[in-house]
């Protein structure tokens, strides 16, 4: 595959390759922008078809992780990293066996090696346990947990900056402050949505919920009163808010044309299969909270360890400022006739490109070099 020339490349700073036979460790780092600061992203482990499946979504992601930094005014940039599970996992990127522990140290040293412009932390099927391991190695990994001086779960703050999004939104869509009596459909209730199920449900909000696990439906449905769905059906469903909290592309070129809500809002990654939907859905009445902007709680909550600290009321303040920050991107969408991710991408752009192009770009501080001795 050509690389330079390749869409999903473009704009990147660099692209690094590791492979240790020793741990059977191959990996990607994508840094996409280092301008506001170290490129901050998760490292996830996923079982690819191949290659260059891997490296598609890793320049993808690391590109989102600029945009996301951007919005969210954090001094960081944006990269992502990907692990290609080793053969003797067998295809099973949560393999708990014999050498995880050292794929993921030596993905430390991977990282390490990178002087800090890139910043590790956990993504799909990696673990808090996963990030000690590399911190054993480097020290540019965050998201630690709290008896290891990180700032914990990330997933509460999440739910949180979603909670006030979807505040921000219904306040345009309509004209209340109240989520009192509000329909909100809910997928996926795992870490991220169950927490803003009991947001919802204590602020007077009925709730249609699905998830692939049974049990965690049911327990919705005997806590909050939720109507429990099919989930291929929770997309579709009439509502007034949509909040998808599970995985990416559920709004895409067969389901958009049958929602049947006002807004969609909701934590998933990508949630739009191309950019072009955003625009559709505002052709359509209904306002989209972009996914990046909305979930940004995540990437607030581990900035802090970024610069050695753990402030959880910078966090707290940061995820308040949430809402404003939303409502805004709808407003500046609503006014200039363009769809919600255009507006927050052209944002996030235009700030990496000024801090470019006024030299307030950050600077790596490599080792220095070390002074030359004239020789007797
Ligand atoms: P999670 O793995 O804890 O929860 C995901 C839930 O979705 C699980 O309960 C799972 O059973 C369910 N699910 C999977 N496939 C489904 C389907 N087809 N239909 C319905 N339910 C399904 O993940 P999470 O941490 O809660 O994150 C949810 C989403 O938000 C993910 O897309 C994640 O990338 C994104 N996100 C999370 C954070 C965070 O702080 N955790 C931050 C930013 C973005």
């Amino acid at each position: 595959m050509s690389v330079f020339e390749n869409d999903a490349f473009k704009h990147h700073e660099s692209v690094h390759f590791f492979s240790d036979e020793s741990t059977g460790l191959q990996a990607i780092i994508a840094i996409h922008s280092s301008v506001l600061g170290p490129a901050l992203g998760g490292c996830r482990v996923v079982n690819y078809a191949d290659s260059h499946e891997a490296l598609e979504d890793v320049l993808r992601l690391s590109r989102g992780m600029s945009f996301k930094n951007s919005l969210a005014e954090l001094e960081l940039g944006g990269g992502k990293s990907v692990i290609i599970p080793p053969k003797n996992w067998n295809g099973d990127p949560r393999h708990d066996g014999k050498g995880r522990a050292e794929l993921f140290r030596s993905f430390g040293r991977a990282v390490q090696s990178l002087g800090g412009r890139y910043i590790a932390a956990e993504d799909m099927n990696v673990s808090v346990e996963d990030a000690q391991n590399m911190a054993l190695e480097t020290d540019y990994v965050v998201g630690l947990d709290v008896a290891r001086g990180g700032m914990g779960d990330p997933s509460p703050l999440t739910a949180e900056g979603v909670f006030l999004g979807i505040r921000a939104c219904v306040r345009r869509a309509f004209k209340t402050d109240s989520l009192d009596g509000l329909t909100v459909s809910v997928q996926g209730l795992g870490k991220v949505g169950w927490r803003l199920c009991e947001d919802l449900h204590a602020a007077g909000a009925r709730l249609i919920v699905a998830d692939i696990v049974p049990e965690t439906t049911a327990r919705a449905a005997r806590l909050f009163g939720a109507k429990v769905v099919d989930t291929d059906a929770i997309v579709t469903i009439k509502a007034d808010v949509f909040a998808p909290c599970a995985r990416g592309a559920v709004i895409n070129d067969d389901t958009i044309g049958a929602l049947d809500v006002r807004v969609v809002a909701g934590s998933a990654n990508n949630q739009l299969s191309h950019g072009a939907l955003g625009h559709d859905l505002m052709q359509r009445g209904i306002i989209y909270a972009p996914d990046y902007v909305i979930n940004a709680g995540g990437v607030i909550n581990i900035a802090p360890e970024t610069k050695g600290q753990v402030n959880h009321e910078w966090v707290s303040k940061k995820i308040k400022k949430m809402e404003d920050i939303v409502g805004e991107i709808v407003d500046e969408a609503m006014k200039s006739n363009r769809s919600t991710n255009d507006v927050a991408n052209e944002i996030a752009t235009r700030r990496i490109l000024d801090a470019r192009d006024s030299g307030r770009a950050w600077k790596p501080a490599f080792v220095k070099k070390p002074t030359l001795r004239q020789s007797a």
